[in-house]
């Protein structure tokens, strides 16, 4: 049961905007701003990181393409392209964020309080231990 499937298999209704056969996406039903668009894949992924390779580019080729036709479209001056993994996330089927945005739209970039690095050393250990999760990666242990 899910409210994502049950609209890309057209059991609940949406204002689509595209389909085919990768992708639905449709208006989000509470818009940060008209326009605000959700591009999910037609498969069940829960989130980002459950997303096969090989649907990575099907799904973010057409995030692309919603992203220039929402600005178009909605005459913005740029856009908003997120996801949210598990923290955040309220529909457990990964979907993409395409908004709309203008200069003083009163989105503040990032909603959340930024956190500064406590020194040198702590941005450092923090950038090694993302490229450390990167080399384990490459080497195959969690694809
Ligand atoms: P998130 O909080 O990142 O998981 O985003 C989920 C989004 O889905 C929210 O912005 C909701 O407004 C939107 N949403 C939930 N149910 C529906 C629905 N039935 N049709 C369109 N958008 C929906």
């Amino acid at each position: 049961m899910c409210i994502f499937c049950d609209i890309v298999a057209g059991r609940v209704p949406a204002e689509t905007v595209f389909e085919d056969d990768a992708v639905v996406a449709f208006l989000d039903v509470r818009p940060l701003f008209p326009g605000h668009t959700l591009v999910v894949p037609r498969a069940h992924h829960g989130t980002l990181l459950d997303l096969p390779a090989e649907l990575v580019e099907p799904l973010f080729g057409r995030v692309r393409l919603l992203a220039r036709a929402v600005e178009e479209a909605m005459d913005a001056e740029g856009s908003f392209v997120a996801v949210n993994n598990k923290v955040s996330q309220s529909v457990p089927h990964l979907h993409v964020h395409v908004v709309p945005r203008r200069r003083k739209d009163g989105l503040r970039g990032f909603f959340w309080p930024r956190h500064h690095y406590r020194d040198a050393a702590h941005v450092e250990e923090t950038a090694e231990r993302i490229r450390a999760s990167l080399r384990e990666q490459s080497r195959g242990d969690k694809r």
